[in-house]
Parts: structure tokens; sequence; C-alpha cells
């Protein structure tokens, strides 16, 4: 245990076997199975999680309605003082959760830091909106009538997450949902539910110490049946889902059958793209860390370079030299750039997707393969691979949720755009050029057609203060930052009438 897994774990409050259904800080024994889960990166055995039921879900849905009706009167800035004092609980434990999130999920443990860090950053931005969730007040038509807008709390927010943001992508559902008055109920990754149950050990802390209800943040944990429970439950108005795009068309369709809200956040298949006018030096760094960067197991790595045929080759050498430095290993062990794919299925897809892309007639700059020996015993450690490849071809379409970078070359911008757009998927992308009529053509109405798009830096690492989301089969949803909260609030419209008639709206006249 060189890395402090046992003393973390200890902090956090795992065991090795533990309930996985909490309204807060009461557990609810299930007798169901328990989920193993092991970490990829040395393929140990962590601990166990139980999961939860239909008959413990009732009761937790039951409780968190109970608390809704309590949470939703208490006034937003009282909230907002409840979610600072979250925000301090995970600045005590970042350093444990960030190893767990390392150890469980895989990403080097940096980025484990990094993903506390943006819980911690989501807390202060939600208690600074839950004094700013305004409403518009419009001039009504009628003399001595006030018409205005209000926000009020939606309800419950199931959340369900995905594996690869196994804690950060809670938070911001949750924290903005808390401060908007809602209850959660969340659904973590069954690949990664050690790291939903020490948020639920952290977060129920807090509510009970300060005299909250049971059920305003509650956990259950399974696989997609219990994802469903939420996705055809009635009494949740808002599904927030994040994870494959096969995934949310079965969520959007069983939440739209009820006439449900959703709010989806699923695959990328992110470009940048490189002109001859590029800062080389970013645009190398830009491209290397978005393709190979937590194993390229981010919804928003660069998984297509699309390089202008002039700088087309120097790309190509400074990126195959790049690649041939990368150290492949532990993610505890800070030395390492690369970590291991989360388990042997997603090695199966990645290996599947570069034979496939290499049929279809791509060719292997950075030859890719499975690391056996010593360090890499868990088998699931891969070499990052860099593909020559063509646009149309279906693996390049095609989201594989692993370090398989797609070299493209282009002759000019409009072609070059066309083809970043030419996907399914509608999440991140990004220019490199110091040419700013380039740059402004990208941004422009005529110009990438992703929910997120930069210049000068890469298609990953977004931070919390925009709204986070794409289009198209990335699903249209927004979370985190700008006014991505209206999501989970209910719009009210409201005219009241303070004069001595009853003017009807319209002109209408209805005398009798
Ligand atoms: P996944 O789709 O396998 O699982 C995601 C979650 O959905 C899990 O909790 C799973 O149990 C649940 N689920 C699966 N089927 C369900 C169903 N029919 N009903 C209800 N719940 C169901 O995804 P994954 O492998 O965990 O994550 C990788 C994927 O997530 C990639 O495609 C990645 O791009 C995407 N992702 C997107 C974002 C984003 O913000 N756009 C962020 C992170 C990950």
């Amino acid at each position: 245990d060189q890395y402090g897994i046992k003393a973390a774990l200890e902090k956090l409050g795992i065991k090795s076997e533990n309930l996985g259904t909490s309204t807060g800080a009461q557990w609810i024994d299930t007798g169901q199975e328990y989920i193993s889960s092991y970490s990829p990166a040395d393929g140990a055995l962590i601990a166990k999680v139980q999961q939860t039921d239909q008959e413990a879900y009732e009761k937790v849905v039951v409780q968190a309605q109970e608390a809704f009706k309590k949470w939703k009167v208490i006034p937003a800035p009282q909230r907002g003082e409840i979610v600072r004092q979250i925000g301090n609980a995970l600045r005590e434990v970042k350093a444990e959760l960030g190893k767990l999130v390392s150890y469980e999920m895989g990403k080097s443990y940096q980025e484990g830091l990094g993903e506390v860090q943006e819980m911690i950053d989501i807390c202060d931005f939600a208690v600074g909106l839950s004094r700013q969730l305004y409403g518009l007040t419009m001039h009504s038509e009628r003399p001595s009538h006030r018409m205005y807008e209000q926000w009020h709390p939606l309800g419950i927010v199931g959340i369900i997450s995905a594996f690869n943001f196994p804690v950060a992508v809670w938070s911001w559902n949750s924290m903005i949902a808390m401060v908007c008055g809602d209850v959660c109920v969340w659904k973590p990754s069954e690949k990664a539910p050690l790291s939903g149950l020490a948020c639920q050990h952290i977060i129920a802390k807090v509510l009970s110490a300060n005299n909250l209800p049971e059920g305003i943040s509650a956990l259950i944990v399974g696989d997609y049946k219990v994802g469903e429970y939420l996705s055809r439950d009635r009494r949740v108005p808002l599904v927030s889902a994040t994870g494959s795009t096969r995934m949310g068309k079965l969520v959007a369709q069983a939440v739209g059958q009820r006439l449900g809200r959703s709010l989806l956040e699923l695959g990328g298949n992110n470009s940048i793209i490189v002109t001859e006018n590029a800062d080389m030096d970013i645009a190398i760094r830009g491209a290397l860390f978005g393709a190979v960067g937590t194993a390229g197991q981010r919804c928003t790595t660069t998984r297509r370079l699309i390089v202008q045929e002039g700088v087309y080759d120097e790309v190509k050498n400074r990126l195959v030299a790049a690649y041939g430095k990368l150290v492949i290993g532990n993610p505890l062990d800070e030395k390492n750039h690369v970590g291991p794919l989360i388990d042997q299925e997603a090695v199966k897809m990645y290996l599947n997707a570069i034979k496939k892309v290499k049929a279809e007639g791509g060719k292997e700059l950075v030859q890719g393969g499975v690391l056996q020996g010593e360090g890499y015993e868990s088998g699931c450690y891969v070499k990052p691979c860099i593909i020559e490849a063509e646009n149309h071809f279906e693996m390049v379409q095609h989201e594989t949720f692993a370090p398989i970078l797609y070299l493209l070359k282009y002759k000019t911008l409009d072609q070059a755009i066309e083809m970043q757009n030419a996907v399914p998927q509608g999440l991140s992308s990004a220019i490199m050029t110091l040419n700013m009529r380039e740059a402004e053509i990208f941004l422009s109405a005529a110009g990438s057609d992703c929910g997120i798009a930069n210049v000068n830096i890469g298609t990953s690492g977004a931070e919390i203060g925009g709204a986070f989301g794409g289009e198209k089969e990335t699903g249209g949803g927004r979370e985190s930052g700008s006014d991505a909260w209206k999501a989970y609030m209910r719009r009210q419209t409201n005219t009241i009438n303070y004069s001595t008639a009853l003017p009807l709206a319209q002109g209408i006249k209805f005398d009798i």
C-alpha cells in the first residue's frame, strides 16, 4: 500500500463491504448482491457495495418527496450556506477523495485532485448563484397590471453518472440543484460506486449537522436497471444522465414517454484543426494532452486531428516523437503520463477499433497494443496510438473511449470545418491558429457546430464557469455554469391586477 489507499478509504468511511442505498445518514440493507469494485491500476479488489432493489428505491423516493416539502421553502441563500459547508467538507478530504477517484477509475492522481477541485469550485459557484436565481419583469399590455416571472424548485432530480468523472459530474448537477431547492437521487456508475459512496458520507455529515431531513441527497447503486427506476418514475421530473449516446437514447425515450425532462451529456468525437498559422508548440502540446490524457477516457478527448497539408508532416513527426516519450503506468505514480483503461472490456473495444480502422485503410503511425509484464498485471494498460485515416471511415465517425488519435489532412479551412462538423456528435472542438480571420470564422455561425469551441486550447479541460454540453448525439444538455441552473427549476409567469376593472388580454370584450 505504498500510495496510502488504506488510510484514504478509512478516512472516507469505506469498509470492505458497504451498503449502497442511502437517504443521507441512514442506509438501507436491501439483501441484494454486492458489486465488487476492482482497481484498473493494479487489478486489486478495493471494496464491495450492495445494490439497490425496487423496494429500497421506493423508500428512497418517498423520503425524497417528504424532504422536498421542507427543502423547497428554505430560502435559497440559506440553501447556499449548506452548499458552502459541503465545499468546505470537500476541501478537508481533497487528497483522500482524489486518491480514491484515481485508484478506482484509473486517472492520474493529479487529475483525481483536479476532479475534487472542480467539485469545490462548483460549490463556490452555487453559493453565489443562490442569491442570483433571477427572473424577468415584463410590461403588461393591460393598465394597472404587473407581470413577471419567477423560478421555483422542480422536485426530485435523478442523476445518472458515467465512470470517467465519477464525482465531479454529480456535483455539477447536485450542488446547482440543491441551491435551486431540489432534492437529488444519484446513481453513480457501477464501475466506480465507491467514489459515489464516499461523496454520500461527506454530504450526509453536513446535512445532519444542520438538522436537515433525510432525503435531500440520496444514493442508489446498481447497473442500468437501477438507472431505469429513475428514468421511468413520474415522481422524478428531471433526469440528468451522463454517459454513452446509446444510454442517452434509451433514457430520453423512457423519460419522454412520461413527458418528463431529461438533461443529456453524451459522447463526443472532438477534433482540433491545426492550420498553417498555428503556434506549433501550443498545437502539439494541446493535441497530446487532449488525445492521451485520462488515457483517452474523457468525453472531450481529442479523437481527430485535422491538419493543413502544408504543416501535415511537421505535425505528424513532432507528435510521433512526443508519443515516443510517454510513460505509461500506475496513475498514482506521478511520473507516469498515461494510466489504464477502466476495464478489460474497454481494452477489447480499443483493440477492435484499431483492427476495424486498419481494415478500412487506416495506417498506424504509432502502434497500439496491450501492455504486459510488471506493473501491467491488471491487463488494462494500452499504448496510445496514432492512425492516419479519413473522416468518413466508420470508426472515425464513432467514439471509441480509448487513446486512439486519427490524423486527417485538409487543404482549405472550409474543408476543415466541414470535416470537423461531419460526425454525429457535437461536444468539443478547437482550432490552433494565430490568424484572426481563421479563428473568427471557426467561432462564427459558419464554423464549429459544437457546444464547446476553443481557440489555441485543446478540446478537453473545460472550466466550471461556462455551460458544459454539446449538440446532436451529444444530447443537447447544458450543465455547470452560466445559466445552466434554469434546467433545474420550473418557470412561472405571474400577472397581477391591481386595477378596479378586469380588462382582458388582446382587448377582448366579454360583457353581459
Ligand atoms: P455508459 O453509458 O455505459 O453508462 C453511464 C451511466 O448510465 C451508468 O451509470 C449506467 O449504469 C447508466 N445506464 C446505462 N444504460 C442505462 C439505461 N438504459 N437506463 C438508465 N441508466 C443507464 O457510459 P460510461 O461507459 O460509464 O461512460 C462513458 C461515456 O460517457 C462516453 O460516451 C463519454 O463520452 C460519456 N460522457 C459524457 C460526458 C458529457 O458531459 N458529455 C461526460 C462524461 C462521460
